[in-house]
């Protein structure tokens, strides 16, 4: 990885000033929500960073466990009527924590551990065959049948729990599309660090969605990892090097635009020329890379999705991603598409723009917390009736699926363009 110039991080007082107090958010907040503690809020969060980064008060265990106990779904930011960017407040303000030595050991073994396995592609495919291995031997039926996962420390028995069935192959990129003509768009597809693992199916979809529209999609080998994950553990450190990587690589694919189907990496990816600004050598490479990021809804839609012929017969309601309705401002795309199937039930849950509790590894780090506003979400799923959900993110994917299990609720968690390409498939074999 390049070198990297040392950046010292911390919320901007013109950021954190234009806060007014008003209010207009707490009810947004699912923090707020269940707990009622003005600290657990996203006003009187923004409260404790600035009184970190002036220096009135010290990163004590109950300041920093109010921050770590922030799902950074930055709903307060929808909410907000000012204008406050809570996203880059509270990323930038762990940053500072982590930066300054004053985070809790928790804080900085989670930076260590997600450092030293997510921007290692080799060490995922490793990761991810002994766990494969480990369902497919019966060990993990024997395991959870004894109960003994429930002794197991740091948070190995929760991660256990969230583990979904994996796929018997992960993902490997196939080159697909129109045969490239002068007009032929080219894009890329992040493919990302635990997705292709957990979830190719909808990378596979992706592909055959976008070669239906004819767009050409290319291979990107050198891409790795967003960094968001690390980012949003206050480690732009890692970050940073992460984005100079895929800044380099997908820019010298000279794409049309790079796809993204996965909210939480889409976000991070249209603030790589935030994170970057103080990067002389790739501040300017990062806007321009952020500038070409679309997520694959918005994609679709923009381009004009082709209106399936065959039908879905199907009650299907959708869960609003938080990185892709709070952090990128997407909320009508993926409705759009769900609803140019014939057949397809879109049935609106109570608040789909509320956090389901994933936040990345919060549903680990924060597992209490993380299964109080699961268990909301899916009291309003359950009443929709509705036996398929719609999101467009794997972490949400991966909650949504720990909840239909935790609730004993039937149904299935997919992605909005798996659903499409559900469609377009159903129409082909009924030619
Ligand atoms: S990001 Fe979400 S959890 Fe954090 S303060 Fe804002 S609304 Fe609350
Ligand atoms: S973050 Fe925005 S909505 Fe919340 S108190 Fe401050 S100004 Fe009001």
């Amino acid at each position: 990885m390049a070198d990297a110039p040392t950046i010292h991080d911390a919320p901007s007082q013109e950021d954190l000033s234009r806060c007014v107090h008003c209010g207009f958010c707490l009810q947004e907040c699912p923090t707020y929500l269940q707990l009622g503690i003005e600290t657990d809020s996203p006003r009187g969060r923004i409260h404790l960073l600035g009184a970190l980064t002036d220096g009135t008060v010290e990163a004590t265990p109950a300041l920093t466990g109010h921050l770590d106990l922030c799902l950074q779904c930055r709903a307060c930011e929808t909410a907000c009527p000012s204008g406050v960017p809570f996203g880059r407040i509270m990323e930038s303000g762990r940053a500072m924590i982590l930066q300054q030595g004053a985070a809790p050991r928790s804080w900085r073994l989670r930076a260590w551990l997600l450092r030293q396995t997510l921007p290692y592609p080799k060490r995922l495919s490793f990761l991810f065959g002994v766990l494969r291995a480990y369902q497919r031997s019966g060990l993990q039926r024997l395991l959870r049948a004894s109960r003994l996962l429930r002794v197991l420390p740091g948070g190995l028995s929760e991660a256990e729990d969230m583990l979904p069935h994996l796929p018997s192959s992960s993902y490997e990129m196939k080159p697909g599309g129109s045969p490239p003509s002068a007009d032929t768009k080219k894009v890329a597809l992040l493919t990302g660090c635990v997705m292709p693992h957990l979830y190719p199916r909808t990378h596979e979809a992706t592909v055959r969605v976008l070669a239906r529209h004819g767009i050409e999609v290319v291979d990107v080998p050198e891409q790795r990892c967003c960094g968001a994950l690390s980012i949003h553990a206050g480690d732009r450190v890692t970050g940073r090097a992460l984005a100079r990587r895929n800044i380099d690589a997908f820019l010298q694919a000279g794409v049309d635009a790079i796809v993204v189907n996965s909210a939480g990496c889409g976000a991070t990816l249209t603030e790589y020329g935030e994170l970057m600004e103080q990067d002389d050598a790739y501040a300017e490479k990062a806007r321009r890379f952020s500038a070409l990021v679309t997520d694959v809804n918005e994609f679709v839609a923009d381009i004009g999705v082709q209106a399936p012929q065959a039908a879905l017969n199907v009650r299907v309601t959708y869960q609003d991603s938080c990185h892709l309705v709070h952090g990128q401002k997407v909320r009508n795309a993926p409705r759009q598409l769900l609803e140019s199937i014939s057949g397809l039930e879109l049935v609106e849950m109570e608040s789909p723009d509320r956090c389901c509790g994933s936040a990345g590894i919060y549903s680990l780090a924060q597992r209490e917390m993380s299964m109080s506003v699961l268990d909301d979400k899916m009291r309003d799923i359950a009443a929709t009736e509705a036996p398929v959900i719609a999101t467009a993110n794997p972490g949400c994917m991966l909650q949504l699926e720990a909840g239909l299990r935790r609730h004993g609720l039937e149904g299935r968690v997919v992605h909005v363009i798996e659903l499409l390409d559900e469609a377009y498939r159903a129409e082909d074999n009924s030619d």
